[in-house]
């Protein structure tokens, strides 16, 4: 493969025949590109689809032994080359180096975890009322499965859909973010290396408006997943229902962690300042919203300004606490929600700027940033900014807790931070959330755990991840049988 060659199609490698140009850049270092390469085209995109077509029989028709034997050695690969796939996940996404490692090692993970689908994607044997009839059910592939995704986490959320969805006998048309090709490109050099017959996995790199629509209305396409913004997601669940195939969209969060006056507030503060300003608030997961007790919340916003205080920004590339933003869009979004938050009257605590007075064109960098007096109806309260920026709401009971961090259109992850179990368990009961912590924070994630949010964070239709994931890759087919 050549430096400019980021499409794999039918186990080809090639370029872009589209006149986009992809400019990728070093979010510390923008001004001097890492690549810059043509996008596909839309004839391209039909072709990645029309592989993995023609390749779906063959692949859904090989033994559990074959299809996992790849999976563990694409696992062992990755592993091989942890340290090269960190730094280039560093080099185009900013994150710390040390973020790019465990995420490059979770990716490994999921391949050995999602392996065992090969040969646990059951189906069920059911008692029949008729003694001549046997009754029983069985998972079948899809077919072609088309899978979009976000720049935030580039190598694990790829390969928790792709390694799915290969695992239960689906081909792949792989189309990643803009930003962060190059880890997705490394990925799928892997899989063929690990002996991945042809077609199965079909990589299209190019703007979502165009060869991501050309996927998704392909007709050959037999279901989407979908992790990215909450408008693109509703734009793409709409487009597919159309057709009827299942579509799975896992998008935006508002996620709010709740501090009660009996919980250990320094643990909670550790909890909320991970949770904020980890991967420069740009997991999807992240704490944006801190819904403190009017009777702690003095003690809670020192602790976490301090916090704030204490973390060094710089290139990812020097494992720094916090790297910078991943785009020049992904900037001017984290500094115009800063001065939307003070012009609608929230008190600006600590950040709000460059760190120490870096220019833009040194990097997209931001201090954390934590404000005060915010109100639940504030569009800093309500809206995703995606950037280290932390909003304190005081309440004055666990009620008024609740009816906060419940009054958004989103429904990722929550937390709550108690001692005192009755309430606890009322939250996890009430909360409109996908992902419930209790004295932990609103990110992070395990791999055997379903992942998946509610309200306009998710379609619902089936969690990711977790032992049951296979299900949204499956058909399950009832069936009758009938001695003659
Ligand atoms: P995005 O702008 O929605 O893009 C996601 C993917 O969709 C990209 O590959 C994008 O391609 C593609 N796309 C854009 N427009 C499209 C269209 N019209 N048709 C088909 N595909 C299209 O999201 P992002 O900026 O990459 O990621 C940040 C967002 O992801 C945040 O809102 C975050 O909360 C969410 N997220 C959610 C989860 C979760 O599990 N719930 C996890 C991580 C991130 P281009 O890059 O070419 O535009
Ligand atoms: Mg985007």
């Amino acid at each position: 493969m050549t430096d400019t060659q980021f499409q794999y199609i039918d186990g080809e490698w090639c370029d872009g025949d589209s006149d986009d140009e992809l400019v990728i850049r070093d979010p510390a270092a923008p001004d001097d590109p890492v690549v810059s390469f043509p996008g596909a085209s839309r004839s391209q995109a039909a072709a990645a689809v029309g592989a993995a077509a023609a390749a779906s029989e063959t692949w859904g028709a090989t033994t559990p032994e074959e299809r996992d034997a790849v999976m563990y050695a694409v696992a062992d690969r990755i592993e091989d080359h942890h340290e090269e796939l960190a730094r280039t996940l560093t080099r185009e996404e900013g994150k710390p180096l040390s973020s790019s490692r465990a995420e490059v090692g979770r990716a490994a993970e999921l391949f050995r975890f999602f392996a065992s689908f090969t040969r646990t994607a059951a189906g069920d044997t059911l008692p029949s009322s008729d003694p001549e009839t046997f009754t029983y059910t069985v998972r079948e592939p899809l077919g072609v499965v088309a899978l979009v995704t976000p720049w935030n986490f580039p190598i694990a959320t790829p390969t928790w859909k792709l390694a799915a969805a290969i695992a239960t006998g689906n081909t792949v048309v792989f189309k990643p973010s803009s930003e962060t090709p190059m880890v997705a490109r490394a990925l799928v050099d892997h899989l063929e290396a690990a002996g991945l017959p042809e077609g199965v996995v079909n990589l299209v790199v190019g703007s979502g408006s165009t060869v991501g629509d050309e996927i998704l209305t392909d007709e050959r396409i037999d279901a989407v997943s979908f992790t990215g913004s909450t408008d693109v997601g509703q734009h793409i669940a709409g487009t597919v229902a159309e057709r009827g195939i299942p579509v799975q969209t896992e998008m935006g969060g508002k996620n709010p962690q709740v501090v009660l006056p009996d919980a250990d507030l320094e643990t909670a503060a550790d909890a909320a300042a991970a949770g904020a300003f980890g991967l420069t608030g740009q997991a999807c997961t992240a704490t944006s919203r801190l819904i403190v007790h009017e009777d702690v919340v003095e003690e809670v916003t020192e602790a976490v300004v301090a916090r704030a205080e204490d973390i060094q920004t710089g290139p990812g590339i020097e494992d720094p606490d916090m790297g910078p933003a991943v785009s020049a869009e992904q900037d001017e979004t984290n500094f115009q929600y800063i001065e939307v938050a003070e012009a609608e009257g929230a008190t600006l605590l600590t950040g709000g700027d460059r760190p120490d007075g870096r220019e833009s064109d040194a990097g997209y960098f931001v201090e954390p940033t934590v404000f005060t007096d915010v109100e639940p109806g504030m569009r800093i309260a309500q809206e995703e900014v995606f950037g280290p920026v932390l909003s304190i709401l005081a309440v004055s009971d666990f009620e008024e807790a609740l009816a906060v961090a419940n009054d958004v259109e989103y429904g990722l992850s929550a937390s709550l931070f108690t001692a005192d179990m009755a309430s606890a368990r009322r939250f996890t009961e009430e909360i409109e959330a996908g992902v419930v912590k209790i004295n932990g924070t609103t990110t992070g994630s395990q791999i055997q755990m379903p992942f998946g949010g509610m309200k306009a964070s998710s379609s619902e239709t089936q969690k990711e991840l977790g032992h049951r994931a296979y299900e949204f890759y499956t058909h399950k087919k009832a069936v009758y049988r009938t001695d003659p």
